[in-house]
């Protein structure tokens, strides 16, 4: 069989030929990591390791102990840490129950652990603690949930591993399932795994090694089945006659819509959206039967709370639509995916539930590609990667005769579920920001720089756009994937089009615009240049109207408002002599900020500035000459201006960039200024003469 007609991958055993820690917890915590190494194996966030053995209690005494990897760690990063050790002697009674509750489980639990600082015991603690093995791994592997995500699953589980093998049927994870698996395992000596039905795998060893390689090898068995019954068929029925979308006409494409797609699902809080177009996404859209397989649901109850429970799919035919009509059936769609969502929580929620937001969390364009939505790139990431092994599934199980789910009532009990909602607690709280993305120009500066760090310690996206494409990447350097830069001139049209294409397609669009790109000289007006003046107006006008517009461009297009923050200057109010050409400047950006409040106001969009006076610090244009022109014109050594300042303002105090990334913050927020418009703060430290009138 070639790789090509593979319907399914086999995957790759790494253990490997030396150094291989010696204690138990080392080996677990070394499976761990190769078994999330390989998210066909072990998707993110999903399965658990343990290992059984003896250590010593706080008392001193020696204790049987079983370390399971606790909740809200993920096997491909986690450490030693991440595993909760508990005393065995105390969770192997419970096998002798007929039932017990989740609560009564995780008190139990709770009272188990020989270390209270640990995280929290796994959902599936009591299924490792009832297998009788010293190692026990329960992953989600795509091979093992193509057999048990297929309609026959039972007798395809039969025919492929014999009586190697017991199929558990679905049930919510907790007590009963633990038992079933023990059960299961503890009766038949011959068994090597268990495969639960529209779930998962759990495979058990001596060792680390030996549980992790059989892993492996069940996987691959499988996968081999699989594709040996699957050879002749083509994955999702096959592809649609209609031509595949070019990269450029797919980049163009995204460009207009995306924006209106994040609004379109960002109805309760601003989401972020990553554009997955990989080959397997690919063959996916544009598949015959990818229409009708999205509808079937989760391919795994452990993705629910990151997938929901069905995407929101959006036919699009290369052929006969194009932008303007993808752009008016999204909004449509997404609130009717809403509604759906909603009637589904109506039909199952009890008194205590509180529906999550309804926005859909993975969103599929036919032909054109995958886009995740979370309320970070990390969240956002995470549901496209989730969406990955559902079609991995799905390709399997439809091609063997059918894929099948969970039902709506079993994905609610999923999703709902308390000990599930336990795990996104853990996250960090949002901050005030949390999915909205900034773009903010001359970031490569130092106003622009403490702004980039302000508006990102609130948890938002940043695009970095300056002349200075290094000093740009640095700026975002520490934020990981919640930064991007973009090299640029703010007064070419081109690229500042650019940088608000590299915000639309890395974060899905833009909320926050801060203006900031900076110029200044001095000189009395006989000796101002003529190029001189028009370099201080290209900039400071020319520049600011360019990201102005494009920013109202995106802005509409998402149709939720946005704020866009102009870093103007005390001198666009106060006159000032011997800086002809920086202050007219100054004013004219003032009163571009005050004339698109004017046009922004109806649709949300609120246009401030902040006037700060004589930053020193880490300023670019303070190394320039314009440290010694000014100090020229006030006829005082260049080393003295810093006191100079301090002493013409009323409060008697110096501006730093963070005193301007402060009052940039205040009117980025929503949450601060969500009702001021067309407003200027002074942050210069009071100079009487700028006071505004
Ligand atoms: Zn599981």
């Amino acid at each position: 069989m070639s790789t090509l007609e593979r319907m399914i991958d086999l995957v790759e055993d790494r253990w490997p030929d030396d150094q291989v820690p010696e204690d138990a917890l080392g080996q677990v915590l070394l499976a761990s990591h190769l078994l999330g190494a390989d998210r066909a194996v072990a998707n993110f966030g999903g399965g658990n390791t343990s290992a059984k053995g003896s250590t010593t209690d706080h008392a001193g005494r020696e204790v049987d102990a079983i370390w399971v990897k606790g909740s809200g760690s993920d096997l491909a990063t986690m450490g030693r840490d991440d595993f909760t050790p508990l005393r065995l002697a105390d969770v192997l009674p419970l096998f002798e129950r007929d039932e017990m509750s989740d609560d009564d489980m995780v008190g139990h639990l709770a009272r188990c652990q020989l270390d209270p600082a640990a995280p929290r015991s796994s959902i599936e603690t009591l299924l490792h603690a009832f297998v009788p093995a010293a190692h026990v791994h329960h992953t989600h592997p795509d091979a093992i949930n193509v057999l048990a995500g297929t309609r026959d699953g039972e007798r395809l589980v039969a025919e492929c591993f014999r009586n190697e093998a017991a199929w558990i049927p679905y049930i919510r994870p907790g007590f009963t399932l633990a038992k079933q698996v023990g059960a299961a395992v503890r009766e038949d000596p011959g068994l090597r795994l268990v495969v639960l039905a529209k779930h998962g795998l759990v495979v058990w060893g001596d060792s680390a090694e030996e549980a992790y390689g059989r892993t492996i090898e069940v996987i691959n068995r499988a996968a081999e089945f699989v594709n040996a019954r699957t050879a002749s068929q083509p994955r999702f029925g096959g592809g649609l006659p209609q031509a595949n979308l070019h990269d450029k006409a797919r980049r163009e494409l995204l460009l207009s819509i995306l924006p209106v797609l994040r609004g379109a699902v960002s109805s309760e809080r601003s989401k972020i959206l990553t554009v997955d177009s990989s080959p397997r996404v690919e063959e996916f859209v544009r598949s015959r039967d990818a229409a009708e397989l999205v509808t079937v649901g989760a391919a795994c109850p452990d993705h629910l709370v990151n997938t929901k429970r069905v995407p929101l799919w959006v036919p699009f035919d290369p052929g006969s639509d194009d932008a303007e009509t993808l752009a008016a059936r999204i909004p449509e769609l997404a609130q009717a995916f809403r509604d759906e969502y909603a009637a589904y929580v109506e039909d199952h929620r009890d008194e205590d539930t509180r529906p999550a937001d309804p926005d859909a969390r993975v969103v599929l364009i036919q032909h054109v590609g995958l886009i995740g939505v979370g309320t970070s790139p990390k969240e956002a990431r995470l549901s496209c990667e989730l969406y990955h092994r559902a079609i991995e599934v799905m390709a399997g199980a439809h091609a063997l005769g059918g894929f099948t789910s969970l039902t709506e009532g079993e994905s609610f009990a999923v999703e709902y579920w308390p000990l599930e909602l336990y795990k996104l607690s853990l996250r960090p709280p949002p901050g005030e920001l949390q999915g909205k993305v900034a773009l903010v120009t001359g970031a490569a500066g130092g106003i622009g720089g403490a702004v980039v760090e302000e508006l990102a310690g609130k948890g938002a996206c940043i695009v970095a756009f300056d002349l200075d494409g290094e000093g740009a990447a640095d700026a975002v350097e520490s934020l990981g994937d919640a930064g991007a830069a973009a090299a640029g001139d703010v007064t070419q049209e081109a690229a500042v089009r650019e940088a608000f294409g590299r915000a639309v397609l890395e974060f899905g669009g833009v909320d926050i615009v801060v203006s900031n790109a900076g110029v200044a000289s001095s000189a009395p007006i006989e000796e101002t240049s003529l190029e001189e003046w028009e370099r201080n107006h290209s900039i400071l006008g020319t520049g600011y109207f360019l990201v102005a517009r494009d920013a109202f461009a995106v802005l509409r297009a998402q149709g939720r408002g946005g704020a866009i923050v102009v870093v103007g200057s005390k001198n666009a109010l106060a006159a000032s002599k011997n800086a002809v050409a920086y202050s007219t400047a100054k004013a004219a950006e003032l009163h571009l900020a005050r004339c698109l409040a004017e046009e922004g106001g109806p649709h949300g969009i609120r246009v401030n500035a902040v006037n700060p006076d004589a930053v020193l610090q880490g300023s670019r244009i303070w190394d320039t000459s314009w440290r010694e022109e000014r100090a020229d014109a006030y006829g005082i050594d260049p080393d003295e201006l810093e006191d100079y300042y301090r002493g013409r303002t009323v409060l008697g105090v110096n501006v730093l960039p963070e005193d301007v990334a402060r009052a940039v913050l205040h009117f980025a927020s929503e949450e601060r200024s969500g009702k001021s418009t067309g407003n200027i703060l002074n942050v210069d430290g009071g100079v009487s003469a700028a006071f505004p009138r």
